[in-house]
Parts: C-alpha cells; sequence; structure tokens
C-alpha cells in the first residue's frame, strides 16, 4: 500500500473530533495510540456475533470464538518471527508480561545473584525487579547513560559478570525516545549466560522486531501501542524458559489434571494463561497488527522520522527551549522544556488549543532527576501525524510561551 496519508486518516475515527473548539491534534502516541476502525469493528464483531468462552465449549460460537483467538496468536507469532506460537502468552500488557517474569524468576536466583537494569527505564521495568530483589537478595545493578540520553555501552559490559542472570532493558525510551542497541544488549549478556528481557511497549509500532533473529529470551508488549485495544499485550517467553520456569497464577486454563492431593499443569502457552483470557482484545490486536502490516513498517518509520526530525528543527528556534534525548538513534518522541516554565502549564495551555500531549515525568522519574527537572512537556508522533499538526503545535508552544513568560 502505497502512504496515503488522508486516507490512513480516515480510518481513525478520532481524529475528525475537535476538543475546546479546536480539530483534535493527537501527540500523546507515547500513550497510547489511537485506534482505525478495523479494529473497533473486529470489537463490535466478536460481541456481535460469537461472543463465547474458548478452548472448551463444543458448541460452535466456543469454537469461532477459539479458531479467532488463536488465528491471532499465530498472527502475532508471524509478525514478531517467534519459533513457535506457544511462545507468544497473551497477557493483559507490558505491565503485567513484566511482573509475571519477575515473579516466576524468583525460582532462579539465590542471594548475591545480579540482575541489571538500563537508568532509562519506565517504572513498569524497575519496580518489579526490585520486588524481585527484595525476596530474594539479588542486587539490581544500573546501566548509566549520558547527557544525549543514551545507554553507556562500555559501563555495561563493566557490570557483565558470570553473577549476572538477567537484563532488562526498554527497546525505545518512552520518556526520551532514544533506540537502545538491544541486538548488542542481548549478545552481550549471553556471552555470561544472562538471560534478556526486552520492554518492547515502545518500539512495536515503529519497529518490527524479529525474536528469532535477536535470540531474545523474553519481549513484552502491550496492544493499545499498536493500534490495538487496552488490556491485551503479549509476553513472548522462549520455549526453553516458558518449560523451566513455574507457572504464575493458578486456575482454569493452566492445568493438566486437578486433585486435591497434587495439579499438573498444561504446556505452553496455557500454563502461564489462568483464567477466561481478554478474548476480544486478543482477536483486535490481531486485526491491529494486520492494519500496521498493510501500511507497511518501512513507510511508517519514514513518514515518522520526517516528523521528528521537522520537529525538532521548528521547536528548537524556539529561545530557551530544551530537548531531552538528542542522540542519533531516535524514534518520533519529542521531550522538552522551556526554561522558567513549569511543563505542566504548558500542557494545560496546549489542550486548550486543542494539541494532547503529555506532561510529567512519564513514569520514568530516574531520567528526571539525571536532568534534574520536574519532568518534560512530551509530544510523540506516530504514522497519522501530519506536518501542518507540527506547525499546529510550534505555534501553540510559542503562545504558551509568551503566555507564560
Ligand atoms: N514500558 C514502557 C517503555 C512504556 O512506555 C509503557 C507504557 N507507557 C509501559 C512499559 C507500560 O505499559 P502498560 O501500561 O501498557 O502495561
Amino acid at each position: 500500500m502505497s502512504f496515503n496519508i488522508q486516507k490512513i486518516r480516515n480510518d481513525f475515527p478520532i481524529l475528525s473530533r475537535k476538543v475546546n473548539g479546536y480539530p483534535l491534534v493527537y501527540l500523546d502516541n507515547a500513550a497510547t495510540l489511537q485506534k482505525p476502525q478495523l479494529v473497533i469493528d473486529a470489537i463490535v464483531d466478536y460481541y456481535s456475533n460469537y461472543n463465547a468462552n474458548i478452548h472448551r465449549g463444543v458448541h460452535t460460537l466456543s469454537q469461532e470464538a477459539t479458531d479467532a483467538y488463536e488465528a491471532a496468536r499465530q498472527k502475532i507469532q508471524k509478525h514478531f518471527n517467534a519459533k513457535e506460537s506457544h511462545e507468544i502468552l497473551f497477557t493483559p500488557g507490558t505491565t503485567y508480561g513484566i511482573n509475571l517474569v519477575a515473579h516466576v524468576f524468583t525460582s532462579e536466583l539465590k542471594k548475591g545473584d545480579e540482575i541489571i537494569v538500563s537508568a532509562m527505564e519506565h517504572h513498569s521495568n524497575i519496580v518489579p525487579w526490585q520486588m524481585l530483589c527484595e525476596r530474594t537478595g539479588a542486587i539490581l545493578k544500573v546501566i548509566p547513560m549520558n547527557e544525549e540520553g543514551a545507554l553507556i555501552f562500555s559501563e555495561y559490559e563493566k557490570l557483565l559478570s558470570e553473577k549476572t542472570k538477567l537484563v532488562f532493558v526498554n527497546h525505545i525510551s518512552n520518556a526520551l525516545g532514544t533506540i537502545n542497541p538491544i541486538a548488542k544488549i542481548i549478545e552481550y549478556a549471553h556471552k555470561v549466560n544472562a538471560a534478556v528481557l526486552i520492554d518492547g511497549a515502545q518500539s512495536c509500532s515503529h519497529i518490527k522486531p524479529n525474536f528469532q533473529e535477536l535470540d531474545v529470551d523474553f519481549y513484552v508488549t502491550s496492544a493499545h501501542k499498536m493500534c490495538g485495544p487496552t488490556g491485551i499485550g503479549i509476553l513472548y517467553m522462549k520455549e526453553e524458559w516458558g518449560n523451566k520456569l513455574p507457572p504464575y497464577q493458578g486456575g482454569g486454563e493452566m492445568i493438566d489434571q486437578v486433585t486435591f492431593e497434587k495439579t499438573t499443569y498444561a504446556g505452553l502457552p496455557f500454563k502461564f494463561e489462568a483464567g477466561t483470557p481478554n478474548i476480544c482484545g486478543g482477536i483486535a490486536f490481531g486485526a491491529a497488527i494486520d492494519y500496521l502490516n498493510n501500511i507497511g513498517f518501512d513507510a511508517i518509520v519514514a513518514h515518522e522520522d520526517e516528523l521528528l526530525e521537522y520537529a525538532t528543527k521548528k521547536l528548537l528556534e524556539i529561545e530557551g527551549l530544551r530537548i531531552y534525548g538528542t542522540g542519533p538513534d531516535k524514534t518520533s518522541v519529542v521531550s522538552f522544556n522551556i526554561e522558567g516554565i513549569h511543563p505542566y502549564d504548558i500542557g494545560t495551555i496546549l489542550d486548550k488549543l486543542g494539541v494532547a500531549v503529555r506532561t510529567g515525568h512519564h513514569c520514568a522519574q530516574p531520567i528526571m532527576d539525571f536532568y534534574k527537572i520536574p519532568g518534560t512537556v512530551r509530544a510523540s508522533f506516530a504514522f497519522y501525524n501530519t506536518l501542518e499538526e507540527v506547525d499546529i503545535l510550534v505555534e501553540a508552544v510559542k503562545k504558551a510561551k509568551m503566555m507564560l513568560s
């Protein structure tokens, strides 16, 4: 499909609404992407025509729902090039996937073992690991970052040792837009036999990670960051880990045999999928992946890079404006502040003008501490944004600056 921005925008009903009397300029895509009609239709179709519980029904509706849900799993497997579809575990989202791994990894760690995080993580890729350290006596080490907002790889190399058991890093930082060198991070971790979890919450709408090529152990993401619904995501778990690690939650679906004396567990993926899953969400996630692939990731990235470059140039023309995250490997996030003005005040004025951005620490307080700031204004672009919308953002920021100075 050729990249026809107007046609793409027409796929998203929300993009034609007004906010505070102005056409909506939605630049909070790092928080969640908007949903194309095709995904909304998939949700309506499921609840209108074949809503049923899955996997254990002999009736037609249950079989149709099971087929659609499992077809979505296979679609996701193919999209990410996982070796087996049962390595794709449906979860409620990135946060849940990380907590799942952090919980089941308890049995893998002993006092004094080390686990490594990066300095630019979302809280959901920090806190579960701190809890794991409290449970096990393992030690959390941090890969530092530089002023540009890039990880210092030589420091990472120094942290790795035979004590390292697990490394967890985001693919792309939600607060800075930095794209981390995950292939190299995984390669170096594997040299010391440490496993790697990649938090792909920010990456999967921009990049199509290839799980087999990366040889990653765990990869988590959320459907809502890929034009799918909230409440659904995946945890990719390499088969050998899936077989080795214990289940997370007990309940229906995850068992083989249950007696009061002993329960045996189902195989992958069901071992980690206790309870009735988000059936509709899984199906709609599959539809979202089809939608993105139909546009094509090369076209998406080319357009977003153009938006990023243009927005960076135009915003930097504003006196006193500083952008955080200035390294060369970056995706379409512009995190900035204007000297002497609180980011929240800028965000509030932008909203009055119909421009949706995020302000604050973006669930990444250590990054804010690093730069010694309370937060930033974050404009994050998606493939459906336009250069005209960047102009509107820039004019709105200028207006906010004038009003607040
Ligand atoms: N990690 C990163 C890098 C994120 O951007 C987010 C969402 N802002 C998360 C984790 C958490 O994702 P979710 O809230 O969908 O679980």
